[in-house]
């Protein structure tokens, strides 16, 4: 990881910016910046390598692929784990047309990300009883935490400013970024605000879009509001249903105002003046009329986990070691075992995740 490199003069004015309201700039975006109690802001750190992105196969997958331990199918869905009694002995996938088995010497690793594991959990019998009951799913372990406890980062699409002239994105458009408190009592920063060098609209906000026009976009990195992940039928071709559910909880919206509050104070500062022709949103609105604009202009930050979460109450999925509750050879190692979702963004976490189970696999 390292800070990008010759980013968009956008994002040394946005830095000016935060630190003209008092916050702290760092060199780096991890390190001291993330142990921070009081937040502060950076240029935002990519993965490049010699001059080119990269991407999690070319880290992880492609320099182990002449291995002969390894066999990477393309195109491959698995439709459900196996089962002898409670021991998972392999997977059920469709390849090339066809229905297959690979049966396993050791252990199956799921790795199906936040949304699919617990779906392929579910088609396979391990979650709450009455759910798969539904169904017709025979009940392997009645996990009950299976789907629940989704957690995300909403980020609200509606701070749009217009520039006198084009604003051409760089490296990867959101190259500054600033972790603050919705509130001083907090014991750490609960909102990530970013600035991008683009529209950054909801479906809902879009219609501001038009020329010259770029972002500042508060993202909740705290959340309370918490979603699940359901079946919507026993075919593994059926997405699953998901209830995002977010802003649900009254907190979330409240520490959101402050975001939005934030984020025009940093568009309309001084040091952005160069880049503010006009402030397109959210503009002075009252309370109930900005709680509507943030409604409309919220996303998610593509940072769904925590639906098969790490514990040992009744709602947890998994062990300490990755291990599914109440079965055996079976482990999860993806962001749906997060308890809660980390106040950073997600792929180093979860990759970090995948590094644990290797240790303590012994790779
Ligand atoms: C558009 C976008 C931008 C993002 N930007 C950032 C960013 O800038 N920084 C950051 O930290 N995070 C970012 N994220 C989030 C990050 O990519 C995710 O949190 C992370 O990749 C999740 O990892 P995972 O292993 O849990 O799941 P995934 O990465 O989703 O991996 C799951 C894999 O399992 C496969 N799979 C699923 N079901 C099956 C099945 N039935 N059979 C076979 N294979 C299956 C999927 O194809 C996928 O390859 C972004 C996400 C998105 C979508």
């Amino acid at each position: 990881m390292q800070p990008s490199v010759d980013p968009n003069p956008l994002a040394p004015a946005f830095l000016r910016a935060v630190s003209n309201l008092g916050f702290q700039v760092f060199d780096q975006q991890n390190g001291a910046l993330q142990e921070s109690e009081k937040g502060g802001a950076s240029i935002v750190e990519v993965r490049i390598r010699n001059g080119r992105r990269l991407n999690s196969p070319e880290a992880f997958l492609y320099p182990v692929l002449h291995q002969s331990n390894v066999t990477l199918l393309t195109g491959a869905q698995v439709s459900k784990i196996l089962f002898d009694g409670k021991t998972a002995s392999g997977v059920e996938f469709e390849w090339l047309g066809s229905t297959h088995v690979a049966k396993v010497a050791s252990e199956v690793i799921l790795a199906s990300g936040a949304i699919q594991t617990p779906k392929l959990l579910l088609l396979s019998g391990l979650g709450d009883r009455d759910h798969l009951e539904k169904f017709d799913i025979g009940v392997v372990n009645h996990l009950p935490g299976v789907g629940q406890n989704l957690q995300d980062h909403p980020i609200v699409g509606a701070g749009l400013w217009r520039s006198s002239g084009p604003v051409v994105p760089h490296n990867n458009a959101a190259e500054a970024s600033l972790f603050a408190k919705s509130d001083e009592t907090l014991d750490r920063p609960d909102l990530h605000i970013f600035n991008v060098e683009a529209p950054y609209l909801s479906e809902r906000t879009f219609a501001y879009a038009s020329e010259n026009v770029w972002s500042i976009s508060p993202g909740l990195v705290r959340p309370f509001s918490r979603g699940s992940i359901q079946l919507k039928s026993r075919n593994a071709n059926d997405a699953p249903v998901i209830n995002a559910n977010m802003l649900i909880d009254e907190r979330d919206l409240i520490a959101l105002r402050k975001g939005m509050e934030l984020t025009r104070s940093i568009g309309n500062d001084s040091a952005m003046k160069d880049f503010n022709m006009e402030e397109v949103l959210p503009g002075r609105r009252g309370s109930r009329e900005l709680d509507d604009l943030i409604r409309d202009g919220v996303m998610s930050m593509h940072h769904a986990t925590c639906t098969a979460k790490m514990g040992t109450d009744d709602m947890s999925v998994v062990d300490s070691s990755l291990r599914v509750h109440g079965v055996g050879n079976l482990r999860i190692t993806d962001g749906s075992v997060m308890p809660t979702v980390t106040t950073g963004n997600t792929q180093a976490p979860i990759m970090m995740i995948a590094e644990k189970l290797g240790d303590i696999m012994g790779f």
